[in-house]
């Protein structure tokens, strides 16, 4: 169905959040299936918060009555660890909330869906996954992209890679090594007391001239190597200290020139806007899962433009069926900064879109062309990995 009518015509200056608000689809749910999967790894994954070596992840399948299907992920993880979440959690808020709600209803467009759990407060990843289910029926109900639908500027997204803590210097040196020759952009090290500057140094003396980011993950408490880590001409450092320290992040931010960037602590527009006004951080990282959707997700962007503040998309290790739409968000003007976005293949053994995206050699990842999350969905291979799968409708 084309309807070209239904994407707003706005000025340029037109804040992206504000624009996408306006975007009236009518979405009439009928069906909603939720999936609990379970994917093997590649590798180990470590970070400040442990070693992970398979993921269970969530994908919804929202139904249109007049037959349109959007799948979204909701990317979880097993403890709340990196933010309230989990992946029971989101099951819970999914398949007893949410999804039930939603059942038989009709709205004039994506808003107008999210503003229908107003009241339910937090589950962000699972409100995250229905929103972009809808949004996926949007598009194809349109005929055009995300990225179109969204106004985004850009093509291509930039993408640099991100590094866990390894068993030695030499070990992640090694690693870095085999994954900048596939043209990454920019290098990010995840830190913590003890694996930060000595090792920061390492990389930046190896790496000469690519940016390089570190990643605290919330691991100090207080005090740390602020004044050295400094010295190092990192890109940013990021979230250093738990997401609620704002006095201290604020105090930190102050007594440094390098850019604090906010990860965790931007769990809501009026939080991110409430950190960067004590002076928090100068750089936000983007979840769109973590914030709990795409139209937050763009009033942190919103907010940030207005303070010209960079943001960045980062990852929750998704599959490619929430890749997709990170792309197009990162497609926004505002995310001028590399995005977190490596290849699902590094993670998974298999993706559930094919083909798969992949990085090219300028370091960029394609914005998706096609409608709906901008990947064809393996629906075959998403049930031979769910585990337990909730329908209603
Ligand atoms: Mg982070």
């Amino acid at each position: 169905m084309e309807d070209e009518e239904a994407v707003p015509v706005g000025g340029a200056e037109e804040p992206a959040a504000a624009r996408a608000r306006r975007v009236e689809v009518p979405i009439h749910v009928g069906r909603i299936v939720v999936h609990s999967l379970e994917l093997p790894l590649v590798h180990h994954f470590r970070t400040a918060y442990g070693t992970i070596s398979r993921k269970r992840t969530i994908l919804v399948r929202l139904e249109d009555v007049g037959g349109i299907v959007g799948w979204a992920e909701a990317p979880t993880a097993e403890l709340p660890t990196y933010g309230p979440d989990t992946h029971d959690s989101t099951w819970y808020a999914l398949t007893e909330l949410l999804a039930p709600r939603l059942i038989g209803r009709s709205f004039a467009g994506p808003a107008e869906l999210v503003a229908s759990w107003a009241a339910l407060r937090g589950q962000h990843p699972a409100k995250h996954a229905l929103e972009c289910a809808a949004w996926s029926v949007a598009s194809q109900k349109v005929g055009t992209s995300l990225s179109q639908l969204w106004s985004g500027v850009r093509r291509a997204v930039p993408v640099g890679e991100s590094f866990g803590i390894a068993e030695s210097v030499a070990a992640l040196l090694d690693q870095i090594e085999r994954r900048m020759a596939e043209g990454y952009c920019r290098i990010k090290v995840k830190i913590e007391p003890g694996w930060d500057v000595e090792v920061l140094r390492a990389v930046a003396e190896r790496f000469p001239g690519v940016p390089l980011s570190a990643d605290g993950n919330c691991g100090y408490a207080g005090s740390g190597p602020w004044a050295e880590l400094d010295r190092l001409g990192l890109l940013m450092i990021e979230q250093p200290l738990a997401a609620d320290a704002l006095c201290e992040l604020a105090d930190v931010q102050g007594s440094i020139s390098t850019a604090i960037c906010l990860d965790e602590s931007a769990s809501s527009p009026g939080i991110t806007e409430a950190a960067l006004r004590l002076g928090c951080g100068q750089i936000v990282n983007i979840k769109p899962a973590r914030l709990g959707g795409i139209l937050a997700s763009m009033e942190v962007h919103d907010i940030c433009q207005a303070r010209s503040l960079p943001v960045w998309c980062g990852g929750m290790l998704e599959t490619g069926v929430g890749r997709g739409f990170n792309l197009a968000l990162a497609s926004l003007p505002n995310f001028s900064l590399p995005a977190d976005m490596s290849p699902a293949r590094i993670f998974y053994a298999e993706d559930l879109v094919e083909p798969t995206f992949d990085i090219r050699p300028d370091g960029t990842v394609a914005v998706p062309e096609q409608p709906g999350c901008g990947f064809h969905v393996q629906e075959d291979r998403i049930d031979q990995y769910t585990a337990v799968r909730w329908s209603g409708g």
